[in-house]
């Protein structure tokens, strides 16, 4: 039997027991949340510390309790053994031994894997009555919260800060600043955002009465999938288990400096030097990070330009900042090796246009793209169907694989790997187990790049609409001409409009200040069929950056006014 107590808890005001998560007789999981204790400071949770069966409840919700009180008592006996975790990033394949299987779960529902996708879907369908659990091997919250989004926002808003005060005096402000960059601070910032986040996602998951289990889901059958010794039977399933990184197998790609995006958000020094091998979205927002940190950046891009997947503007556009930051950058480059030297440099070699260059470095930044991630899934167990080249589960427009009760949804089944995707993915598929149907348009994505500035596109890039003889007309305003940008100081960029001759809006690029949430004006519209020329009847309030979208659009008819 194992006593769970009340913790120190600093708190002014006494310990009151908040919600209670489980009756006795429920089956919990080590590390599960079993009780909230409320404190001056906001709530504090209380995690089962072994697996077991709740024997007793000694408090109940509303009592006053000082630490050391025990509030119940897990029977320990019988327990089923969470899986080990993998504290590395590292994938591994894990083998369930089903002798020690001691434990059967039923369910409306199954997720696996709680990054964006999976809790996003498993909290939505909870929230439409389903009975649902979700496996997570790593930490909630996926990529996305603790090893991609978040965290590197949180780095972008350290840069982008520490860059604004070199235009201080600009306006008006002086002082004697002395900035430099503390990366153990900037490191502890963005592990506190996102321990704050992955909490938040801790607790509605509880909330909703989300059954959490912890360790790597694995398929036995079709029908049934076990997680540690225990084994799911669920009407519905949804594979949410993301992508890692895709590495470029060249010579060298093992050496200690060659890092990815995982160690790049965990550096303590800043490097003096940094070669970017990739110049797509995650590659540039580390380039552009470490450079404003004070590094000499280098990006190594294989195809002709820089974003090489967005519309070709933002690809020129990024390349003149990059040059006006002193971020070198190498197009139409192909990496054949990385070497170290006796200093403990590292040398990385590229061909373009038949000659090999070098360039030398601290730390190599390996940004080639990422893959799905099936591994240890137990795929083979089942007749779901993937692509023989990319790994991807293969889905419908509902996100159902060809195992009608089996969804994928996110990096693993999505040739766009990004978020909020996976997250609407999640509820699309859910609709459709209760017979709704909200297909999601593969064009009115929206796309974010966290450079400085910032660029976000949607819908159809302009060359798309070249190559599949699409007509189409297209207008551009640029921000210089834009009020609040001047005010701002953040003249240099555009909004980008492509639209059929029947004013149907086509497509959207933003480069400039608050591309990341004008984006979201543009989707909109073109979601819901908003045309040019409603765009132009809009009342866009002054002075934003949002009025460079009306511009546009009424450019494309004809109409521009300040430019
Ligand atoms: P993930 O977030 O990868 O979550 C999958 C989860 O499944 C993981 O927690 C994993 O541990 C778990 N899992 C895997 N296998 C199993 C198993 N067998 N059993 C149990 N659990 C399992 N996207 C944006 O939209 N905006 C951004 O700004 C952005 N920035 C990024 C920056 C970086 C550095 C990186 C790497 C990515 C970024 N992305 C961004 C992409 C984004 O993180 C992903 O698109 C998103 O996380 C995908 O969500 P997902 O739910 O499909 O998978």
């Amino acid at each position: 039997m194992v006593e769970i107590k009340t913790p120190m808890l600093p708190s002014n005001k006494p310990l009151i027991v908040g919600k209670i998560d489980v009756r006795v007789g429920d089956h919990v999981e080590q590390g599960q949340v079993i009780c909230q204790i409320e404190t001056a400071k906001g709530n504090h949770q209380i995690k089962a510390t072994e697996a077991g069966t709740i024997a007793e409840i000694l408090v109940e919700e509303g009592r006053e309790v000082v630490a050391n009180d025990v509030l119940m008592v897990i029977d320990e006996q019988g327990k089923i053994q969470p899986e080990q975790q993998s504290e590395s990033n590292k994938e591994i394949l894990t083998t369930v031994p089903t002798d020690t299987v001691q434990h059967h779960l039923e369910k409306d529902l199954l997720v696996i894997g709680a990054g964006p996708g999976g809790y996003v879907a498993a909290i939505y369908a909870s929230k439409r009555g389903m009975d649902v659990a979700i496996a997570e091997r790593k930490k909630l919250g996926g990529t996305c919260l603790n090893i991609g989004c978040i965290p590197t926002k949180s780095m972008v808003q350290s840069a982008h800060l520490f860059e604004l005060l070199n235009e201080m005096d600009l306006f008006g402000i002086e002082g004697d600043f002395h900035a430099s960059i503390n990366m153990e601070k900037v490191l502890q910032r963005k592990d506190e955002v996102v321990d704050t986040l992955v909490s938040g996602i801790e607790y509605l998951l509880n909330k909703n009465k989300v059954t959490v289990l912890q360790g790597t889901a694995h398929f036995l059958s079709d029908t049934e999938v076990q997680v540690g010794s225990t084994i799911i039977k669920a009407k519905n399933i949804i594979i949410a288990t993301g992508s890692v990184a895709a590495s470029l197998r060249v010579e060298g790609c093992d050496l200690p400096g060659v890092i990815d995006s995982t160690a790049a958000l965990d550096l303590h020094k800043v490097p003096d030097s940094l070669v970017v091998i990739g110049g797509g979205v995650i590659g540039l927002e580390f380039a552009f990070i470490y450079n404003t940190f004070g590094s000499k950046v280098h990006v190594v891009e294989f195809q002709k330009s820089l974003l090489p997947m967005l519309d070709a503007d933002a690809g020129k556009f990024i390349e003149g900042i990059c040059k006006e930051k002193h971020i070198q950058t190498s197009t139409s480059s192909k990496v054949i090796s990385i070497k170290q030297t006796v200093e403990g440099e590292y040398i990385v070699a590229y061909e373009k246009d038949g000659t090999t260059s070098y360039t030398i470095a601290d730390k190599v930044l390996m940004s080639t793209g990422r893959r799905a991630n099936t591994n240890g899934l137990g795929l083979e167990h089942t007749s779901i169907k993937t692509n023989k080249r990319t790994g991807e589960i293969l889905v419908d427009e509902y996100e159902q694989t060809n195992v009608p009760h089996i969804y994928a949804i996110g990096d693993v089944s999505s040739k766009v790997k990004l978020a909020h995707l996976a997250s609407q993915q999640g509820c699309v598929a859910v609709d459709h187990m209760l017979v709704e149907k909200h297909p999601i348009s593969d064009t009115n994505v929206p796309s974010v790049v966290y450079t400085n500035p910032e660029i976000a596109t949607v819908g159809y890039t302009e060359q798309a609409l070249k190559e599949q003889g699409i007509p189409y007309k297209v207008s551009r305003f640029d921000f210089s001409a834009n009020g609040r940008a001047l005010t701002m100081n953040q003249t240099e960029g555009f909004v980008k409009l492509l639209a059929s001759e029947d004013g149907t809006l086509l497509g959207a690029v933003i480069c400039g200040p608050d591309a990341s949430s004008l984006i979201a004006g543009v989707t909109v519209a073109m979601t819901n069929g908003v045309t040019v020329e409603q765009l132009t009847q809009t009342i866009f309030a002054h002075p934003t950056t949002s009025e460079a979208i009306r511009e546009a659009a009424l450019a494309l008819i004809g109409r521009g006014i300040h430019q």
